[in-house]
């Protein structure tokens, strides 16, 4: 077990635990703790591997994981209007041993330099620490582990356990989609290391259109040969775009040629699903629930988006907007 927890951790299962950060040091530590065993040295490598092939940076020393995600904010500066950029970056450490332990602790902005300008850098970086836990959850032999713990320690089927792990891990990078057939039977986390079976990767279930007299838009089509854009969303783009259909009621701006280009959607509430890297920070960030997932197969910046589908919901706190990392959301007060 990590010493380095002995003395001040707040001990919590991680299904309690799942969406906090808990203030040990000035609100800039959070910690999971998982009730799996990672001793084998195979099994440590391979989550090693799995969170490299999702596309973090990986170190590693004596019994520690680390995972680093990397990113850049892009700025105006507000006296020259110059162009500013900075490079930031979060780390998770995974500790590993007869628990795991997720930590990470977020660096004070001034660290990387004079970035006075950028915007919600704390938001954006527990939030990225949070995409890079629920991915080692969700992605690695943790996660397989973990469906094990709860088949045996609830007493549930495969199909919940694993529901239950989709469930816990919403910001997953690219998440894996587990076969109710590729988990072995529910094995005690202290009984000596079994090598698990390759979890089978299955198609994602693909939500192509919404059916209804509220729906107009097909999400599905020829138009392949695009590119992901780059933020911010254009917050003019009602007087730029025409309204070319509906979604569940939703409104969409075009134009579109899906599945490669889907326009802006909502009145209030809007996204620029063309620039939407499905990253889960405003659904994590809304108080009223007023988003959930739409699965976009085919687009080049992510196979789902975030869907507005309580826009009437909204309270115009502006969390959303204020969290997004490509800074694609735009929130229109009722009347503007
Ligand atoms: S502005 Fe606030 S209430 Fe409205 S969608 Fe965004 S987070 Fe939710
Ligand atoms: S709208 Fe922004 S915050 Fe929400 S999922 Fe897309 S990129 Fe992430």
């Amino acid at each position: 077990m990590s010493s380095l927890l002995r003395d001040r951790v707040w001990i919590m299962l991680s299904e309690i635990a799942k969406r906090g950060v808990y203030p040990l040091h000035a609100s800039r530590l959070g910690i999971f703790r998982l009730p799996v065993e990672l001793i084998d040295l195979s099994d440590i490598s391979s989550v090693s591997n799995d969170l490299k092939s999702s596309g973090f940076k990986m170190d590693s020393y004596a019994d520690r994981i680390y995972a680093t995600h990397n990113w850049t904010e892009n700025g105006i500066d507000p006296l020259t209007q110059e162009k500013l950029s900075a490079d930031l970056y979060i780390t998770v450490e995974i500790v590993t041993g007869e628990v795991v332990d997720l930590i990470y602790q977020i660096k004070p902005l001034e660290f990387f330099g004079d970035c006075y300008w950028v915007r919600n850098y704390r938001q954006k970086a527990d939030n990225n620490a949070k995409m890079i836990i629920d991915t080692a959850i969700r992605n690695t032999k943790i996660g397989d582990k973990l469906i094990a713990h709860y088949q045996k320690a609830e007493k549930i089927s495969l199909e919940s356990a694993i529901t239950k792990l989709e469930t816990l891990t919403p910001l997953a990078h690219n998440p894996k989609t587990r076969s109710t057939t590729a988990v072995p039977p529910a094995s005690v986390s202290a009984a000596p290391p079994k090598p698990l079976q390759p979890s089978v990767e299955v198609a994602p279930k693909v939500q192509i259109a919404a059916t209804g007299p509220d729906t107009t838009i097909v999400l599905s089509g020829n138009g392949t040969n695009y590119s992901k854009q780059e933020g911010p969303i254009d917050p003019n783009f009602k007087s730029k775009r025409q309204v070319v259909g509906t979604f569940r009621g939703i409104k969409v701006w075009g134009p579109i040629d899906p599945p490669g280009q889907l326009g802006v959607w909502g009145t209030q509430v809007t996204v620029d699903y063309d620039i939407c890297i499905a990253d889960g920070a405003c659904i994590e960030a809304c108080p009223v629930n007023v988003y959930e997932w739409l699965d976009t197969p085919g687009h080049p910046s992510s196979d789902k988006k975030t869907f507005m589908a309580r826009e009437k919901d909204c309270i115009f706190c502006m969390a959303c907007e204020n969290v997004c990392p490509p800074q694609c959301v735009k929130i229109f007060q009722k009347g503007t």
